[in-house]
């Protein structure tokens, strides 16, 4: 063991992973004067497979301005089936906030660190020994002491099996590239408008997402193995005219947590785990970053609450406050999107004779004007009109 270990400071709470999750959760906790150690195993700012839309329902959630990380704002959105659109909308004020990852994640530990956090990058999460306010946290940069700990360690969280929760959760298989466009004109094509394209790989979609000077390209499939996502990808970049890309860099296959089973479990009284390490995400669209924000701060409060009674209080009180807020919405969410990527035939018909409005509804819900429990009761109205649903069939 290193010489730090043996005069390695306690403190409240150690954050593992300097993701959205743990920079916001960290942020919360200094900002209740709690001391916390961030620990990163990267160095920031450090590349993250993401499309890096943040919906307006996010950006609302975020404590704070992010503007100096903002590549752009998109005021459009395009559905399409097989390329041909099926819903379009713009709009005068932004609908999607993009960023960068890397950037944006490293502006969100930047904020955490200058309300007293304190991070310590390079050093790899292994263990976890000792009750609950007596921790002792193992690390590849040595050991650090503290009450309580959080894992926001994304997915297959490391965190999650040293405490021994059971998070158990469905995933969405995603592969996304930073595509430099050959010409300034294929570049012009997608600058001003999200793609959103179904029928481009069995159980899934594909997305053209702007970033400025090169545009975030990915596919990604609930199919249970996703063996030919690269032929996707490959066919993807064909079908949008982008096959002759400059360059494509990096190109990374990565896990998208949907909706979590019943059971999963998240807190216990040594801690708990949030964003993608908790499981939560959308299972129609993959978004994370709303739950990853919003996570951050019911995470937060727990723990301050915890500190302030007893360090050694159970937190199971996590574990009620997250499914409160999202069980329901996330079971609406996969029913509607069991239809749309396991039943083809069914989802095709769907798009082209109700496309405009499931487009139009979605924006509203990813804008937190609508819930999807509202609008799965909709749809489950509408169905019973037969004139529509003999329209959907035998179109
Ligand atoms: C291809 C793709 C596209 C996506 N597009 C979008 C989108 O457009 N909009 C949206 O809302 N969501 C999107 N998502 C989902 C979103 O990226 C995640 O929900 C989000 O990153 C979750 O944040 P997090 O902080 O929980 O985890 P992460 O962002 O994964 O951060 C985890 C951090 O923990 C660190 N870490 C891991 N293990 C250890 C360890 N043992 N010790 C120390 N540190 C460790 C990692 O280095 C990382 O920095 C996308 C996901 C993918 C894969």
């Amino acid at each position: 063991m290193k010489e730090q270990n043996a005069v390695s400071p306690e403190y409240d709470v150690i954050v593992v992973g300097g993701g959205p999750a743990g920079a916001l959760t960290a942020y919360y906790l200094a900002a209740s004067g709690m001391k916390v150690l961030i620990l990163e195993k990267e160095r920031l700012p450090r590349y993250k497979a993401c499309g890096g839309g943040i919906t307006p329902r996010a950006l609302e959630a975020l404590p704070f301005d992010i503007s100096p990380v903002v590549t752009q704002a998109v005021s459009k959105a395009l559905m399409l089936y097989n390329n041909h659109p099926v819903f379009s909308h713009s709009q005068k004020t932004p609908l999607f906030t993009m960023v960068m990852r890397d950037d944006f994640d490293h502006f969100l530990v930047e904020q955490a660190v200058g309300l007293g956090a304190r991070l310590q990058e390079a050093t790899r999460f292994e263990s976890v020994c000792g009750p609950a306010g007596k921790l002792r946290v193992t690390t590849t940069q040595g050991v650090f002491k503290a009450k309580l700990l959080v894992g926001a360690d994304g997915v297959n969280s490391r965190v999650a099996k040293a405490l021994g929760l059971g998070v158990s959760t469905r995933y969405m298989t995603a592969l996304e590239g930073e595509v430099y466009p050959g010409t300034n004109l294929d570049l012009e094509r997608f600058s001003k408008a999200l793609h959103y394209d179904f029928g481009v790989i069995p159980k899934g979609y594909g997305w053209v997402f702007p970033k400025g000077d090169h545009l975030s390209v990915g596919v990604g499939t609930f199919a249970k193995k996703a063996t030919g996502i690269n032929r996707a990808f490959e066919r993807y970049l064909c079908l949008k005219g982008l096959s002759h890309a400059r360059k494509i860099s990096p190109l990374k296959g990565h896990l998208i947590p949907a909706l979590p089973r019943k059971s999963s479990q998240v807190s216990c009284d040594r801690g708990l785990v949030v964003g993608d390490a908790a499981g939560y995400g959308d299972p129609l669209t993959g978004e994370g970053l709303y739950y990853a924000f919003s996570g951050a701060k019911m995470a937060a409060d727990t723990l301050v609450e915890a500190m302030d009674t007893d360090p050694s209080h159970p937190m199971a009180a996590f574990d009620v406050k997250l499914k409160k807020a999202f069980f329901r919405e996330l079971t609406a969410a996969h029913a509607m999107a069991w239809v749309l990527y396991s039943l083809p035939g069914l989802s095709r018909r769907l798009l082209g004779a109700q496309g405009r409005n499931l487009g139009k509804s979605q924006l509203e819900v990813v804008a937190g004007r609508l819930s999807y429990t509202k609008l799965f009761a909709r749809l489950l109205l509408r169905m019973m009109n037969p004139v529509r649903v003999l329209s959907v069939l035998f179109r």
